[in-house]
């Protein structure tokens, strides 16, 4: 097989990117070691800044995220049980986020690439890049124990954190920054309508608390844990009773309690690959970087990752114009670091850290109670939650 682009990976990087660069008519395709039912059905990220909607539209793709998707132009943080209200809209100027699943998104995606012919194999076993270094890198791979091969121009890494490209660097280039967080998030979905019609980011002593949710009947709860805790500790019954508890009294009798029908304990981790490209190999999304959940930006910083890649795609193949490929890392990584540096802001702000002592503690609660106050404090918050501008 023959491509101009060969991307490995069809989580939302590796297929925003087909969509961008099939618009540039530039040959694509795409290689996932997973089936499109798991990809699709996959509970993950569910709010979309303005960028990534304004992506979607750019592509076409906006029909079912402008109708289906609930938009806030706001949020509550929560101290102690004692809420105040952020508001987006009046701060920046008519700013908000979109509440939509990923799983939506993945479906408008697999869809859209079903109607314009954009070749995606699922189910590719074995997945190996190689050549990377010369100008004709080749990707081989297995699709029901037959060897494979594509020939192209360029690779690129959308294989996420655990993927197989960012591997391909030797040890000697690679340059990565991490921090691991001492706790993980218990998260539930459950049929059940949503406390407020906006996400809550609770503070509490006992730890952190989030409710948000996929639309007006579906919740999505999530409570900080020990990275020692398994779901089988948590019943339904002990997850409301705590969650109740951190959101505090205001919100208590607005928790409509149901059965979970997930629940999972997600790490949490800040890191970067600054190394973004190597020879003929580019990483985008989750394969260079992660954030902790807590602002909402992996799924925001991977799309655009790729929106910047795609249109220095697009100028190498229409204008023979190299620059945008060699400063895709620097424009990248600008970006990155500055979702990497909010997301990381909020999570000391709403967590309990194991090494909190009292001062630690009196920090947190002055700097909650500042934000409170200060429109200048609300004013960064907000321009930084519902994205930063691609170009900033
Ligand atoms: C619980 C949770 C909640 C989250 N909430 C949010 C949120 O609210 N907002 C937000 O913006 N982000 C959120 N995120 C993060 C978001 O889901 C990720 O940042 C996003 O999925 C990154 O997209 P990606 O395409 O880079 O990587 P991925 O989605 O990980 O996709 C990578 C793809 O590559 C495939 N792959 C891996 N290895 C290979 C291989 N060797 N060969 C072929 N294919 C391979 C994988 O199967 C996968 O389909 C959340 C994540 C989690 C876990």
């Amino acid at each position: 097989m023959r491509a101009q682009v060969g991307i490995i990976g069809a989580g939302p990087a590796g297929l925003f990117l087909a969509h961008l660069l099939h618009a540039a008519g530039i040959r694509v395709v795409v290689l996932e070691q997973r089936s499109r039912d798991y990809v699709e059905g996959r509970v993950r990220a569910g709010v979309l800044e303005q960028t990534t909607v304004r992506l979607m539209h750019r592509l076409g793709l906006g029909a079912r995220v402008s109708q289906e998707g609930l938009l806030h132009a706001g949020t509550t943080l929560c101290v102690d049980g004692d809420p105040f209200h952020v508001d987006f809209a009046e701060l920046t100027d008519g700013g908000a986020v979109t509440v939509y699943g990923q799983s939506e998104v993945m479906k408008d995606l697999n869809l859209a690439a079903d109607q314009r012919g954009i070749r995606i194999l699922y189910d590719a076993a074995e997945v190996s890049p190689r050549a990377l270094e010369t100008d004709q890198p080749i990707i081989t791979w297995k699709q029901d124990g037959v060897s494979r091969r594509l020939d192209c121009d360029f690779v690129v890494g959308c294989d996420g954190y655990h993927g197989v490209s960012r591997g391909c660097i030797p040890a000697s280039v690679l340059e990565t920054v991490e921090r691991i967080y001492p706790f993980g998030w218990l998260g539930i979905l459950s049929e059940v309508p949503p406390c407020n019609h906006e996400l809550i980011y609770a503070n509490h002593e006992h730890g952190f608390a989030l409710a948000s949710m996929r639309s007006p009947t579906r919740s999505r709860c999530y409570l900080q844990c020990s990275l020692s805790d398994s779901v089988e500790q948590w019943s339904d019954e002990r997850f409301w009773d705590e969650f109740s508890l951190r959101l505090g009294t205001a919100f208590t009798p607005r928790i409509t309690r149901g059965p979970s029908f997930e629940k999972s304990i997600a790490p949490l981790r800040s890191f970067v690959c600054k190394t973004m490209r190597w020879g003929r190999l580019f990483l985008a999304g989750d394969a260079a970087h992660i954030v902790p959940p807590t602002g909402a930006k992996g799924l925001n910083l991977a799309a655009a990752d790729v929106a910047v890649l795609g249109d220095a795609f697009a100028a190498w193949y229409g204008a023979g114009d190299a620059s945008g490929l060699e400063d895709y890392p620097r424009r990248a990584l600008d970006r990155v670091w500055k979702a990497e540096r909010f997301s990381w802001w909020l999570t000391q702000l709403t967590h309990r850290f194991p090494h909190m002592d009292t001062f630690d503690r009196h920090m947190q609660v002055a700097e909650l109670s500042y934000l409170r106050q200060s429109r200048a404090a609300q004013a960064a918050f907000a321009e930084n939650y519902v994205g930063l501008p691609l170009d900033f």
